[in-house]
């Protein structure tokens, strides 16, 4: 039996509370840019040019990947640019974006979905407004969301994903407060879009607003509310499937392959605004939290800049960090003028402090505790550390989460997880030189079997020309010399006539 609990992780107070949770409406940006490169899949193509007039929830890029989704416009006014920025990425390369500034009006594309009554619209065309509507993972992965579920053909359980991924961030919670009724309508839609039986919301048990609110609207005997005991990374999918449902997804296994399909929760509400409305996503709820400031959330509308969201805060201060994301999981961001983007699920507004001396590894095993994924991150460390890739694979590398728990516990502040992800780049990258190699390779022996296999067919083309030349030469001498015969023979004739008239 499930204890609606997992070995490992870390408890970690939020050290940002508030007493309410809100969510404050952004102010209409002027301007917003949207990037073309998703989290997954090919750059989206622009639709739209420089000059063009475009409305909110208008299709502004598209791609023929079945696994992207189109990009929509998050306001209304006029294309200003297609070019290069940059995005919220740990890389802080620039891509292509769309720039769009606001006429102030956000006029929106007319909409119509399958209504309230979603019962009598088959699984596929919810899908297909699930695609159009731009709808992909919210907590932080960004998958689409109808490729998800047009894989989940043998679903049994559907699990809705309500635990905040990391400490501090509280953009599910505001979510679940304020919209109890989208959560339970877009499960229901859900159950009839996978054919599960059953539906289980989990939900931490710190968060006891949200879940009374989901209670006044759960009225489905297939949707139950789970809750389970705050503690970091009970988010992350596969430990959520084993904690509630005692189901164990193999290394490199799929939840759908074990009849299990999770949905995070702000992703349910907006795949009800979808199908429902055909409401494409133009925005999504942030939380801003961090030193120096009460935090808050804030609905914004995507390719809205960071420095405006932050100003919401009234943080005005140059001597702060800011990173996407939570305080574990987060990612640096070098400037403040980046867009809030479909997975922007937090701002971390940090007070610039001192990079604490990493010290040498006392071997006390705190990290091998910790791992909610049952590795050693000691071991990994010594094998990443010494870029020895084959023995980080044999300690199974590929299943680190990069949750930053063996990090946060280590004493001699090592971070170990930067290790982790540096040698999974460098195994992407040997992986690709290898790929590349065994390309090259296969191609130069290809070249020598082919120059082989010619100069064979040239031989033997030669040795049947030989040889048909030589049966030829033979043929003509053979008929030459019958000719020789018959003129000798016709000769002798003459001869003999000419003797037997004499
Ligand atoms: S970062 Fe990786 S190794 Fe460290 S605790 Fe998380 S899953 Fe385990
Ligand atoms: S927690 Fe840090 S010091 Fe302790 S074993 Fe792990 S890496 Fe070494």
């Amino acid at each position: 039996m499930s204890n609606n609990t997992f070995s490992g992780g870390v408890v970690i107070a939020n050290p940002y509370p508030v007493n309410q949770v809100e969510i404050v409406q952004a102010p209409l940006p002027s301007k917003v840019v949207l990037p073309l490169q998703q989290r997954i899949g090919a750059e989206a193509k622009p639709c739209v040019s420089v000059g063009d007039r475009v409305l909110t929830g208008q299709i502004i890029a598209k791609t023929e990947d079945q696994f992207c989704v189109p990009i929509h416009a998050s306001i209304s006014g006029t294309v200003t640019a297609i070019d290069k920025q940059i995005i919220p990425h740990k890389s802080g390369l620039k891509s292509n974006c769309i720039s769009i500034e606001s006429d102030g009006q956000d006029e929106w594309i007319e909409t119509q979905g399958c209504g309230h009554d979603f019962l009598h619209c088959d699984r596929q065309t919810m899908i297909d407004y699930v695609q159009r509507s731009g709808i992909v993972g919210l907590g932080g992965a960004g998958f689409p969301s109808h490729t998800k579920l047009s894989k989940a053909t043998d679903c049994h359980t559907l699990i809705i994903n309500g635990t905040e991924c990391e400490p501090g961030v509280m953009c599910d919670d505001a979510l679940m407060q304020h919209h109890p009724r989208e959560v339970v309508r877009g499960v229901e839609i859900l159950l009839h879009i996978t054919g599960a039986k059953k539906a289980i919301i989990a939900i931490e048990d710190d968060k006891q607003e949200a879940y009374q609110s989901l209670l006044m609207f759960s009225h489905n005997d297939r949707i139950s509310l789970v809750q389970l005991p705050t503690k970091y990374t009970s988010g992350a999918e596969k430990l959520l499937i084993k904690a509630l449902l005692n189901i164990e997804i193999p290394s490199g296994g799929f939840a759908a392959d074990k009849g299990v399909l999770c949905q995070n929760v702000s992703s349910t509400k907006a795949i009800y605004d979808a199908v429902i409305d055909q409401r494409p996503l133009v925005s999504r709820i942030v939380t801003i939290t961090g030193d120096a400031l009460t935090p808050i959330n804030a609905e914004v509308r995507l390719g809205t800049s960071f420095e405006q969201v932050i100003g919401l805060t009234k943080v005005n201060s140059q001597a702060h960090d800011y990173r996407m994301g939570g305080m574990m999981m987060g990612v640096d961001v070098e400037t403040t003028q980046v867009p809030i983007c479909k997975i922007t699920n937090c701002i971390f507004v940090n007070n610039k402090k001192p990079v604490q001396a990493t010290k040498e590894c006392i071997r006390c095993n705190s990290c091998n505790t910790v791992c909610p994924i049952g590795l050693l991150p000691q071991q990994l460390y010594w094998h990443a550390k010494g870029k020895n890739i084959d023995k980080c694979m044999d300690y199974h590398l590929l299943d680190c989460i990069e949750c930053a728990c063996c990090s946060y516990v280590c004493p001699s502040h090592i971070d170990l997880v930067s290790y982790f992800s540096f040698a999974k780049a460098l195994s992407k990258k040997q992986e690709t030189d290898q790929h590349k190699t065994d390309i090259a390779r296969e191609r130069f022996e290809f070249r020598e079997y082919r120059l082989e296999r010619n100069k064979q067919e040239r031989a033997k083309m030669m040795a049947e020309k030989k040889q048909a030349l030589k049966e030829k030469m033979a043929k003509d001498k053979q008929a030459d010399s019958a000719q020789k015969d018959k003129i000798a023979q016709a000769m002798a004739r003459v001869k003999k006539t000419k003797e037997d008239n004499a």
